[in-house]
């Protein structure tokens, strides 16, 4: 497989080629089609094997027509530390540079002032640690019934650190319609619980 067979939009396959990537990885090759047909997925798959761009490249390319409203993010990424999701964002910059998509980066240990300014503006690709959204959440900030397609990367670590409410709570908020691309490295049980709540017959990729 070639990235140029993928069906992703020309932009994001433009940027793919920019960053010199020239064959899918195994994860990309598999999540890929049937992310971009609006399938879920579920990714058992470890750091370093290209997740992150298995699920930012489909993403980009069902986002790039459309316009976020304020305070209504169209899609969510749940990670589980500051240092994933600044590492994820990053992806999303780098893949979406010929687009013009609105981007967020939400974590803890900054301050609120310019999160809430970004999130007003209007989110295309919001990118979280689950206790910072749900704090931007209380205060009544912004809402999840418009997010169309949710992550969440590293479901283990997210078990690890006692993520899992605050991810069911997450759940809960977004449209019952939404697409859901779900990471895990490994399958406890919590987490295969969740996955059967959550996803709808989900493409389960294991690489
Ligand atoms: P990840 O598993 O998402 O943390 O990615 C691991 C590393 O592989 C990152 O440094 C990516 O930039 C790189 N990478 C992802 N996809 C590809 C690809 N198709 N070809 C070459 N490198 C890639």
């Amino acid at each position: 497989t070639k990235f140029s067979d993928l069906n992703l939009n020309p932009k994001v396959l433009k940027a793919v080629e920019d960053a010199g990537y020239e064959t899918p990885t195994p994860i990309q090759a598999a999540a890929i089609p049937p992310a971009l047909e609006g399938r879920d997925v579920l990714g058992i798959a470890q750091t370093g094997t290209g997740k992150t761009a298995s699920f930012t490249l489909p993403m980009l390319s069902l986002l790039a027509r459309g316009r976020a409203r304020a305070r209504m993010p169209r899609s969510l990424v749940l990670c589980p530390t500051r240092e994933l999701a600044a590492q994820v964002a990053e992806n999303f910059e780098t893949y979406s540079k010929h687009l013009k998509l609105t981007k967020a980066l939400l974590i803890g240990g900054v301050s609120f002032k310019e999160q809430d300014k970004l999130i007003d503006k209007g989110v295309d690709v919001l990118i979280a640690t689950p206790g910072r959204l749900l704090d931007h959440f209380e205060r009544g900030k912004l809402l999840l019934t418009g997010v169309q397609i949710m992550v969440v990367d590293e479901a283990d670590r997210m078990l690890d650190m006692g993520f899992i409410p605050d991810i069911e709570r997450i759940f809960s908020l977004t449209p019952f319609t939404r697409q859901t691309l779900f990471y895990s490295a490994t399958m406890a049980p919590e987490i295969e619980r969740i996955t059967n709540t959550f996803l709808s017959s989900p493409v389960r990729v294991e690489v």
